[in-house]
């Protein structure tokens, strides 16, 4: 039972991260989408162990780190917190 339980957890989760969309009331996928983005950062599924190592600096100085929340709105956050080069 344990094993099934983590099994869709797990399904689930990586869903939700290879989505490409910060769907509402899920987690953000901004960590993993940075990480397809640029192969350098964000190795982690958690990302306490990407803290640790220094392996998120890059993503924690982009500007999609602002985005990277468990927004509870509903409101698309790329509207909310746009690219700098699409706010004009
Ligand atoms: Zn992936």
């Amino acid at each position: 039972m344990v094993f099934w339980l983590w099994y869709c957890l797990a399904l689930l989760t990586t869903l939700n991260a290879h989505t490409g969309f910060h769907l509402p009331l899920l987690p953000s996928p901004e960590a993993h989408n940075f990480h397809h983005l640029k192969f350098t950062d964000n190795y982690g599924a958690m990302g306490f162990l990407d803290e640790l190592h220094g392996t998120n600096k890059n993503f924690r100085n982009s500007e999609i780190y602002q985005r990277h929340f468990w927004s509870l709105s509903l409101a698309p956050l790329k509207q909310l917190y746009p690219d700098q080069q699409k706010k004009e």
